[in-house]
């Protein structure tokens, strides 16, 4: 159990905004701004990698309607969709995370900082790794 499975068996309370057979909703409790929402499976699943395959499309879904939500409801003018997977990740228990957007919010490159390839060699040496890798990956499964 986590605190997140305690929030869907109703053990700690929660804002809920969307519910569903597989999926839960609910208010961050420490917002980047007000809407901010965390998107669970009801099963407890810790990264994208655990999820099942059967749950992808519900889970996506879910994601995609809080997206327009974000807009709809909350008057954004975009939004912001993220998971943190073990890295970064502070509840075990995977979570999208869905938070409104304005321009000029502040929130402009706030965690990422980029760099660049040291040549186009390089960039085509990881572009082929990853497409043999995936290869593999989609041939075992
Ligand atoms: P991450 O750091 O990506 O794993 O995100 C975990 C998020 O869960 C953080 O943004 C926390 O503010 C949020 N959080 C932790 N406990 C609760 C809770 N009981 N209710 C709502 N949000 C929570």
């Amino acid at each position: 159990m986590c605190i997140f499975c305690d929030i869907v068996t109703g053990a700690v309370p929660a804002h809920v905004v969307h519910s569903d057979d597989l999926t839960l909703a609910f208010l961050d409790v420490r917002p980047l701004f007000p809407g901010h929402t965390l998107l669970i499976p009801r099963a407890h699943v810790e990264t994208l990698a655990d999820l099942p395959e059967e749950m992808l499309a519900s889970y996506f879904a879910a994601a995609q309607l809080l997206s327009r939500a974000m807009e709809e409801v909350m008057g954004a003018e975009g939004s912001f969709v993220a998971m943190n997977n073990k890295i970064s990740q502070s509840v075990p228990h995977l979570h999208i995370h869905v938070v409104p957007r304005r321009r000029k919010d502040g929130l402009r490159g706030f965690f990422w900082p980029r760099s660049k390839y040291a040549s186009d060699e390089a960039m085509v040496e990881v572009a082929t790794r990853l497409r043999e890798g995936i290869a593999l990956l989609k041939a075992g499964s």
